[in-house]
């Protein structure tokens, strides 16, 4: 298992790690600047894997000392009721950082409500303003699932100058800012999508591969180049025949392991490293926000 293979990137322990060094950040920022970042996550409606993540959030944010703020709405919310949530989460001092868990229900406009969040809380990185200043150089918040893998691969790689990175998918929050992230680490990037031609070949070029499709197991072995380096974001749920369903990325594990330097596995990969980044997310945030430099981290 991860840890154990040296191939496997464990995003796991790494995330467990980030998230040490966050909580280290906010006692001192709670006893040298008199603040204790706070995050407010919105739920709408009670869909089960939101009301998983949504928890999850909620408690990591506590145990790294911060502020969890969770509101909970009714599946049938209004609109406008929804905006006037923000409206007032955008206004409230205490919280740094502000996620409305998506998809929403269908009479909710998803752009409208993202467009609606202070960009200087929107720890997310999914307002416009954000994904304007990410793509030319200015001090954004960034999505965190794409910085979290950018994290992983500087902590494998080290420098990344020079390498050719494919990415496969384009989606607004995955796929471009993730291109972006690596096209600022002075990679060559490539973004591969459901109308590239030849995708194998496209993928056979890469020294990071970032898997992003939503499709299980998409990506195999042999299109993988040897010594590449292999982020796979896919979450794709697939009857094993077993009680539950199982979780598989977008890339043939076992496959693209044999050739691979580096591989995240699914779970265990990527996905921990969501909820840590949104974390670290909230604290740059608070930072930004009263006026203090920012950590690193
Ligand atoms: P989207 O559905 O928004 O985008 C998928 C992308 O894959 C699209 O750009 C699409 O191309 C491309 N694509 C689809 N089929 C093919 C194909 N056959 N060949 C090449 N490209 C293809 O997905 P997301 O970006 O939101 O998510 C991608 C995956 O990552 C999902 O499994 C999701 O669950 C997972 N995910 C995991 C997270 C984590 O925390 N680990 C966070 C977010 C997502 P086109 O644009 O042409 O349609």
């Amino acid at each position: 298992m991860s840890g154990v293979d040296p191939k496997v990137i464990d995003g796991k322990a790494f995330a467990a790690a980030l998230r040490g060094r966050i909580a280290a950040v906010v006692a001192d920022l709670k006893s040298n600047h008199d603040l204790t970042p706070g995050l407010a996550v919105v739920l709408v409606g009670e869909n089960p894997a939101s009301q998983i993540y949504v928890r999850s959030k909620g408690k990591q944010t506590e145990e790294t000392g911060m502020n969890s703020f969770q509101h909970t709405l009714p599946a049938d919310t209004s609109q406008d009721a929804l905006l006037s949530l923000i409206a007032s989460l955008n206004a409230d001092p205490q919280v740094h950082g502000i996620l409305v868990q998506l998809p929403l229900p269908d009479q909710i406009d998803e752009q409208a409500v993202i467009d609606a969040i202070d960009p200087a809380k929107d720890v997310d990185g999914f307002h416009v303003v954000n994904a304007g200043r990410l793509a030319t150089g200015g001090k954004a918040m960034v999505p965190c699932t794409p910085l979290g893998c950018l994290m992983l691969l500087q902590d494998r790689l080290g420098d990344l100058t020079g390498l050719e990175a494919v990415i496969v998918g384009r989606s607004n929050i995955v796929g471009k800012p993730m291109a972006q992230l690596l096209l600022g680490a002075n990679c060559t990037v490539t973004v591969a999508h459901s109308r590239t031609r030849d995708l194998p070949g496209v993928c056979r070029r890469a020294d990071i591969l970032v898997a992003a499709v939503g499709r299980p197991q998409m990506i195999k072995g042999d299109w993988i180049k040897p010594g590449a380096a292999v982020i796979d974001v896919g979450i794709n749920r697939i009857d094993s025949g077993g009680d539950r369903p199982k979780i598989v990325g977008d890339v043939d594990f076992a496959g693209a392991k044999e050739w691979a330097a580096a591989i995240t596995p699914v779970p265990g990969g990527v996905g921990p490293m969501t909820i840590a980044v949104l974390l670290r997310n909230t604290v740059v945030a608070a930072c930004r926000q009263r006026g203090i430099a920012e950590p690193a981290l």
